[in-house]
């Protein structure tokens, strides 16, 4: 009897730069698909290329996804683990007996083939039908297969450079199966003799990913759309290894577009439109340039997250919104679509806005008080204050960085007026109306919102003018813009002193 296996997924980034939307959707998907499973997720820093290590950029990937609130339970960062070590340059020493076994089951081979061997080999079939180093070239290049025995051998023994190669069959059917596209199937003249081992020591992408996903027991694959084309070989090497019966399960993801649906999302989209791209702010290592993340400039991570998830994948229902715990629940992996999303930045707004409209005010407080600026500013108020106010401003802001704007009139007076408001509509009987308002609310035992209203109505009454025509010039005068968060609440919870400070004040500058 097989038993199942634990499910057990992983992300597999290369650090070579700070990490795209499309990386975090990846990683997403992983995540959801491994917690929904009860399985673990696996972050693996695939560095074998050394020369395109970028700084910083693996600490980058784990703050990113750490704001996200995509958490692992193996990787490089985490104490332990089973499977350690989780940076592939850590695994270096392992790679080389795989390859060796490869070569001796016969499907692999040594190659020695100089630069300029591979440059004459391209110059030479430049006008062929097969540009590849394949069943076809591999005769005519100094490989196992053109080279003596004894000539490799001594090759091997002198230290001479050399590369492993993959020995694809020639005109075969490779057939596998995609979770989100089903069978597909690829001729094996189409591929090359890829190479599995370089000369610096290293394995290559293809050699180290598979024989890690077969040793850290990984059982489902997703990654993006670009490394379909690898997955045939990946086959083909799960296959001369062995462990077909314990080959994960591939699910390739759909490209993220741009905006206007006409090809791939790059990061210039976002700064066409002045909008971030990256989660997180980024500092570029050569010369220490910064650019602002989602996070920065005032975005929710609920919000970010829902919007990726729903970047080809939906629940078969119309429904929208999505917090983490709701995706864990209705994520399937067959229901992944198999055409391009476009990156609808609008729509990333869209659902910053409804996170913060529905956010819990303390939480808002905590993200606002993040902001060295805002805490300063707020040093006098105390946290219930400034929870309240949030409460009140939620519904206005699009962005956490919006809350000044919106809310500064209760951390300090206004010192200006709205023009327009002021121009249409602070005329007699307004400023008295707004004098017999200060003098009554100073009456006022019980400051609540329902007494400040009602004075306000008999204020009006007593001027013949009905409370519709003057509120937005209480308005204005308390807070010096045309809109705002509900009037009498928001006087309730500004105070008694400042609004009656605030009223005199504006009578007498206006
Ligand atoms: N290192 C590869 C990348 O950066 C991983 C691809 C895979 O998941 O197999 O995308």
């Amino acid at each position: 009897m097989i038993l199942p296996r634990r499910t057990r997924l992983r992300f597999a980034p290369s650090p070579t730069g700070p990490l795209h939307p499309g990386g975090v959707r990846t990683a997403l998907y992983n995540y959801l698909f491994a917690k929904q499973q009860g399985g673990d997720f696996i972050l693996r820093i695939e560095d074998t290329d050394q020369n395109r290590l970028v700084p910083g950029a693996e600490q980058f990937i784990l703050d990113s996804l750490a704001w996200c609130g995509i958490s692992f339970d193996e990787g490089p960062h985490i104490e332990g683990g089973k499977y350690a070590p989780y940076r592939q340059s850590e695994r270096k020493h392992l790679y080389h007996e795989f390859a060796q076994k490869l070569i001796e089951n016969g499907a692999a081979y040594h190659a020695f083939d100089t630069p300029e061997d591979l440059d004459q080999m391209r110059e030479t079939l430049k006008d062929s039908p097969n540009q590849q180093y394949n069943a076809l070239t591999r005769g005519a290049m100094k490989n196992a297969f053109t080279l003596p025995q004894d000539e490799v051998e001594k090759r091997l023994k002198n230290g001479e450079n050399y590369v492993i190669r993959f020995k694809m069959p020639e005109n075969e059917l490779v057939h596998f199966n995609d979770l989100i596209r089903g069978k597909v199937s690829v001729n094996t003249n189409t591929l090359d003799d890829k190479v599995l081992f370089k000369a610096d020591g290293m394995p290559t992408y293809h050699l180290a990913n598979v024989v890690d996903d077969y040793l850290m027991q990984i059982t489902h694959v997703v990654r993006g759309e670009e490394w379909l084309p690898s997955a045939p070989l990946h086959q083909l090497l799960y296959t001369a290894f062995g462990w077909l019966d314990v080959m994960p399960q591939f699910a390739h993801l759909p490209l993220l577009l741009k905006p206007n649906g006409n090809g791939k999302l790059s990061k210039r989209d976002g700064d066409q439109l002045g909008l971030p791209f990256y989660a997180i702010k980024w500092t570029n290592p050569d010369d220490q340039t910064t650019t602002l993340g989602y996070q920065e400039t005032g975005y929710l991570p609920e919000a970010y997250i829902n919007f990726l998830a729903l970047l080809g994948w939906n629940d078969g229902t119309t429904q929208e919104f999505f917090d983490m715990e709701t995706l864990i629940k209705s994520f399937e992996v067959a229901r992944i679509h198999k055409s391009g999303a476009r990156y609808d930045f609008d729509k990333l707004k869209f659902f910053n806005e409804h996170y913060l409209h529905h956010a819990d005010p303390k939480k808002l407080a905590d993200l606002v008080l993040k902001n060295p600026d805002m805490s300063e500013k707020m040093a006098d108020f105390d946290q219930v204050y400034l929870e309240k106010v949030c409460d009140l401003v939620k519904e206005r802001l699009s962005f956490t960085t919006d809350f000044w704007a919106k809310a500064s009139y209760f951390f300090e007076a206004p010192t200006e007026y709205d023009a327009q408001v002021v121009a249409k509509k602070w005329k007699e009987p307004i400023p008295k109306i707004m004098t017999d308002l200060a003098h009554e609310l100073e009456k006022l035992e019980d400051f609540t919102p329902e007494n400040i209203q009602k004075t306000f109505e008999t204020a009006c009454a007593q001027h013949a003018t009905t409370p519709n025509a003057a509120m937005q010039c209480l308005r204005l005068a308390i807070s010096g813009q045309a809109g705002g968060a509900a009037l009498f609440d928001m006087a309730g919870t500004i105070g008694k002193p400042q609004i009656i400070n605030r009223l005199l004040e504006a009578v007498r500058v206006l």
